[in-house]
């Protein structure tokens, strides 16, 4: 990974939350980089600063001190309207809710970020990101009438469209049961190897984590572990077989 730009590049975070008069330190002094096609896995116990290192690395919040780059980009002075700029153009959202509109078709809720950013195209362009990941029969579906499994396949095409350089999942499968969470991890994996998507995602499940190429263990607002996963387990591909 020599001379390749980092998508992602923490050194020396620290983030504190002032609360009254009591400061608490969410991360301590977390550094490392996320390169192009990385899949990587946030691990650790509750309270130890996951969710404020998504939200950093989402740029919805700056560090307290230290340097966070996205893309090549220093997001410690941006101000918000620069961090939502560079977060709408950089970065593909997944939750664990799916947060879709529920009047909204499959197709439109894909097109919203087209909407927001005032682009062109955007019914042709919202077609083609459900194609991606197999759903382009279900555009007109609204959300009620999909499995669990589908509705998070239509946010993580509302998350491709506007080609972002990376994807941040935050407990993507916690809703689902372990089929529909196996044809997430296969369609994230099928995004990786033939787009060369980068995925950071966090997850509580040992099961999920071992489908990605890297887990990053936080504890106590520290990067606890690096670990390289040796044989990432491959997950098995949708009854429809590919995208
Ligand atoms: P995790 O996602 O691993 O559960 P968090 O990042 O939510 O951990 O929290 C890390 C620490 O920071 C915890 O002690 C939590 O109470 C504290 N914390 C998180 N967000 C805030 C906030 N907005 N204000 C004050 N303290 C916070």
């Amino acid at each position: 990974m020599d001379g390749q730009a980092a998508v992602i590049e923490l050194r020396q975070v620290r983030k504190v939350y002032q609360t009254g008069a009591i400061e608490v330190e969410a991360l301590r002094g977390v550094s490392f980089a996320i390169f192009p096609a990385e899949m990587v896995a946030v691990m650790g116990p509750s309270g130890s600063g996951k969710s404020t290192l998504m939200n950093l690395m989402g740029c919805l919040d700056r560090p307290t001190s230290g340097s966070y780059r996205l893309a090549g980009e220093e997001t410690g002075q941006m101000n918000d309207d620069r961090l939502a700029e560079i977060r709408n153009r950089r970065i593909g959202f997944v939750f664990q809710s799916y947060n879709l509109l529920a009047r909204m078709t499959a197709v439109e809720n894909v097109e919203l970020p087209l909407v927001y950013a005032g682009a062109p195209r955007r019914r042709e362009r919202a077609l083609t990101s459900l194609e991606r990941v197999g759903l382009g029969p279900r555009a007109r579906h609204r959300p009620f009438e999909l499995s669990g499994g589908e509705q998070q396949r239509v946010a993580i095409a509302r998350a491709l469209v506007m080609e972002p350089s990376l994807i941040l999942a935050d407990e993507p499968t916690g809703n689902l049961d372990t089929r529909s969470s196996e044809e997430i991890m296969a369609l994230l994996q099928e995004l990786n190897e033939r787009e060369g998507m980068t995925v950071v995602l966090v997850t509580h499940e040992a099961d999920i984590a071992a489908h990605m190429g890297r887990i990053l263990r936080i504890r106590d607002g520290l990067l606890e572990r690096d670990e390289v996963v040796s044989n990432p387990r491959h997950a098995a591909l949708r009854p429809e077989g590919k995208l």
